[in-house]
């Protein structure tokens, strides 16, 4: 069983990763998703962020409005900061219990070999202890914001203070174990990845066979 941190910063081409990695077999936890399960309308996590931010970030339903959150925060380093406080713990202890059914489950009946959690934050928020290797998706700036424009209509001003706002990519890369560069096309990429995959599987085998 392989436990693999993908990571990478906003619109560098996780997703596009990550869906590959599943057509080859593996199991994904998406990262955004479980972000979003914490803070679910009568969840410990909105209760204090609202305490912490006031109802104004609710919308008419009661729900967490993620806009009025997102402009708040990344407008504002420190409100981020209390922000990630109450989330962050959260999405790490979710994860953990996610890989560690995955262990379990796998140890009855193995299913998928292969786990992938899909992490922007993968190492800001500490999960890169939890992973067996990480690997990080990189793209050139300039497409990045090209891409971030058409998949989210973001000016490239909005898009170069998200992309501020994580840890920046040649930081990412330092703690990876294989890099994707997403600069090129989508079959590129994916080549890239079965090459990556392919290396990682013998690796592996070579390593449980104590070669
Ligand atoms: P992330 O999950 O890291 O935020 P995505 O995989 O969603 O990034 O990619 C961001 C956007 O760029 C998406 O709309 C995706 O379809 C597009 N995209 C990703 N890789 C490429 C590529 N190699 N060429 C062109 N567009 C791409």
């Amino acid at each position: 069983m392989i436990v693999i941190g993908l990571t990478g910063n906003i619109g560098s081409g996780k997703s596009t990763v990550a869906r590959q990695l599943k057509n080859l077999g593996a199991k994904i936890i998406d990262a955004d998703q479980v972000a979003r399960q914490v803070v679910t309308p009568g969840s410990p996590g909105l209760q204090e962020i609202v305490n912490v931010f006031g109802p104004g970030v609710l919308d008419s339903a009661g729900k967490l409005d993620r806009k009025k959150m997102g402009s708040l925060v990344f407008a504002n380093p420190q409100a981020r900061e209390r922000l990630n406080k109450i989330t962050h713990p959260k999405i790490k202890q979710e994860i953990e219990r996610e890989i560690d059914l995955f262990n379990k489950g796998n140890k009855t009946s193995p299913k998928n070999r292969v786990l992938v959690i899909d992490a922007p934050l993968l190492i800001e928020v500490g999960l890169e202890h939890n992973v067996d290797e990480i690997w990080v998706v990189k793209v050139n700036q300039e497409e990045q914001i090209e891409r971030l424009a058409k998949r989210d209509g973001m000016t490239s001003k909005e898009a170069l203070r998200r992309i501020a706002a994580q840890l920046p990519q040649e930081d990412k890369i330092k703690h990876a174990a294989r890099v994707i560069d997403n600069s090129g096309s989508k079959d590129e990429t994916i080549k890239q990845v079965d090459r990556h995959w392919e290396q990682m599987m013998k690796e592996h085998l070579s390593e449980t066979a104590g070669i």
